[in-house]
């Protein structure tokens, strides 16, 4: 199989969530390693689902502290 770019978009997503088989990874892997315009699609993702994962857990946790922090002061 020859991942072109338009194959190496489609496989991203899985890969990323490492849904891929060893040999679709390989593939995608070899892609990005050639070509610099799915390197900066890939790392786009990475960095893309970095902030996800961040402003999901992020202000929660703030506020739950500030809500601890109010349920352990006497009114
Ligand atoms: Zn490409």
């Amino acid at each position: 199989m020859i991942v072109d770019c338009e194959k190496c978009e489609e496989l991203l997503q899985p890969y990323l969530d490492r849904d891929l088989d060893e040999a679709e990874r390989a593939e995608a892997e070899q892609h990005l390693r050639d070509c610099a315009y799915c390197r900066r699609r890939y790392r786009f993702e990475v960095e893309l689902r970095r902030f996800v994962r961040q402003s999901v857990e992020e202000p929660m946790s703030p506020a739950l502290k500030q809500r601890l922090a109010s349920l352990r002061i006497p009114l």
